[in-house]
């Protein structure tokens, strides 16, 4: 089997400075095309108010919208860099949601980072060592490569409540930091530059509040991101999600993925009795709860394709009927920069969850705009401010854009097709990764954001797909072998360099080649 993978590799690598050569020159119109002015309706111009000396009288240092994944743990992080921070959350209880359960070992690394760690600590969180993957029957475990890491380092699944509690209590206690409940109605805009929020306190009454920084972190469905992004929010799917209890998974400590038809189902522990299943449903809805059809359509559709060892619990949570629906965004980060604000998290930047990828990308994102902003003093000329910042875009790509970009790419490759090519495409995944060794170990240090390098990932993506097409073509190739494997090459090619053209092939491979990555701070 060596030689085959050998010149794989050599073709993947070739293929790979190709294609990248091809989109780099591509993508600098695609971006000037795409950049246009967006909607502000949740923008409001305030006239200054004379002898006004917002940030040095008192007001915060930095407003922080939402106190969710992102907005609690960037709180605790400025805090305790001694900034005044004022933190306005639409809604202080413990959030009850089906998102954000499994932080990739990555991700606790960057917690580390932070010194946010304890706040997976007595939560009844899990540990998590890799994952297992299901396909008609076969199985095969992917271990996270975590032999030099230290003991403590690996996965944490958990209830996203617990955890965003655990996190605001730590920043409210810091005394700089302020976490009040009210929901932000509006950014407050003064000759372009945004100077602070609106909102309505729990109570209803309507205050402002002016920080010379406003990070809004209000999420997947964010309002406000509008005048300070280009959205292009994509669906491509649903996840409903049940709680399967006292169930054991086939591989205990282990994030499970059935590549099913027609699309991926997941599981994971998220307490030492509760495993979180996730059903995807390509397209942008989902058969109805109330009426039945939901529960009808897992147990006729999904219950026979998932693994026998849990089977009666699946059917128990669906006859127990705490069934929940969440639709899957993607959105690439195109930022507006904008003196005065920035984005952080999903309001920023989405990826199909699949993968789990989205609280690592928010938590290290944290770690490189906290080192930015920690040799300035003074936050209050906004302007300079933002123009530094814009390095923050390009610092922040190595490891987004790997998770972003593996996620939408192996959600494509993970789904059900009719097409042979795909198929094949899908089997040659399924085995690649079997294989072990560096066949599974690359790609899983990618995803789980221990190694997340662009190269890398372009390389394994076509490693397998040419893998795909020397199976097809060993022993005896025959033409239609030979047709199903060019297509497969095209459709991997068609899946995988949309997504880094989104992304922005030149941040994204050769960021030292961009200016702004070396803008330093003026010191103040
Ligand atoms: C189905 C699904 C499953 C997922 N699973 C995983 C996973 O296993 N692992 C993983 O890493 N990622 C996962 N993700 C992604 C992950 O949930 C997000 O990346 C993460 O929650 C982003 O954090 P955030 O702080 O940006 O948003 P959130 O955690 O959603 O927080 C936003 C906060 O803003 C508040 N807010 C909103 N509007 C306002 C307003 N106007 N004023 C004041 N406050 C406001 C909200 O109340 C909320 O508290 C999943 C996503 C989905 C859709």
């Amino acid at each position: 089997m060596a030689d085959p993978y050998t010149m794989g590799w050599i073709l993947a690598s070739l293929l790979g400075l190709f294609a990248l050569y091809y989109l780099f020159v591509n993508n600098k119109n695609h971006r000037e095309a795409s950049l246009q002015e967006s909607g502000s309706e949740c923008v409001k111009s305030v006239a200054p108010v004379k002898g006004e000396c917002r940030s040095k009288n008192g007001d915060a240092d930095v407003i922080i919208v939402g106190a969710g994944v992102a907005g609690s743990a960037l709180a605790h992080t400025l805090g305790k860099d001694g900034r005044l921070v004022h933190v306005i959350e639409r809604d202080l209880a413990e959030p009850d949601r089906i998102v954000g359960e499994l932080l990739q070992p990555g991700g606790y690394l960057k917690l580390i980072e932070l010194g946010l760690q304890d706040c997976v600590e007595e939560i009844d969180s899990q540990r998590v060592y890799g994952y297992a993957l299901f396909k008609d029957g076969k199985d095969t475990r992917l271990s996270y490569p975590l032999e030099k890491f230290h003991s403590d380092v690996s996965g944490r699944s958990f209830h996203n409540g617990r955890f965003i509690q655990r996190m605001r209590e730590k920043a409210a206690s810091l005394p700089n930091v302020q976490l009040e409940q009210g929901t932000v109605t509006s950014l407050l805009e003064e000759n372009g530059t945004i100077k602070g929020v609106q909102y309505k306190t729990k109570t209803g009454q309507e205050l402002t509040a002016y920080a010379p920084l406003t990070i809004v972190c209000d999420g997947c469905f964010s309002n406000l991101r509008r005048s300070l992004c280009i959205p292009k929010v994509d669906v491509p799917s649903c996840f409903v999600g049940l709680v399967l209890e006292n169930c054991n998974l086939p591989y205990a400590n282990h994030g499970h993925v059935v590549l099913a038809d027609p699309s991926p189902i997941l599981f994971y522990p998220i307490s030492s009795t509760e495993v979180r299943c996730l059903v995807d449903v390509p397209g942008q809805k989902v058969p109805s709860i109330s009426n039945g059809e939901m529960a009808k359509y897992l147990k006729t559709v999904v219950a026979s394709q998932i693994p026998p060892q849990i089977y009666d619990s699946f059917v128990a949570a669906v006859d127990k009927g705490n069934i929940r629906t969440m639709p899957n965004r993607s959105m690439p980060a195109a930022p507006h920069p904008t003196p005065g604000a920035l984005l952080m998290g999903d309001a920023f930047n989405m990826r199909h969850p699949l993968t789990g990828g989205g609280m690592t990308v928010a938590l290290s994102d944290i770690v490189v705009l906290r080192d930015l902003l920690k040799p300035l003093r003074d936050l209050n000329d906004s302007v300079t401010l933002c123009k530094y910042l814009e390095s923050f875009y390009t610092l922040r790509k190595p490891v987004a854009s790997t998770i972003n970009t593996l996620a939408g790419a192996l959600y494509k490759v993970f789904c059900a097709s009719p097409d042979q090519a795909r198929k094949e495409m899908r089997e040659a995944c399924f085995d690649y990764l079997s294989l072990g060794g560096v066949f599974s170990e690359g790609p899983v240090s990618l995803l789980s954001g221990l190694n997340p390098r662009p190269l890398s990932l372009v390389c394994h993506f076509f490693a397998v797909a040419i893998y795909g097409v020397g199976r097809l073509l060993l022993p005896f190739p025959s033409p239609k072998r030979l047709w199903i494997g060019a297509r497969l090459i095209s459709g991997a090619s068609g899946i995988i360099f949309p997504i880094i053209r989104a992304e922005g092939v030149r941040q994204m491979f050769f960021p030292a080649t961009i200016p702004a990555y070396y803008r330093a701070p003026r010191p103040n």
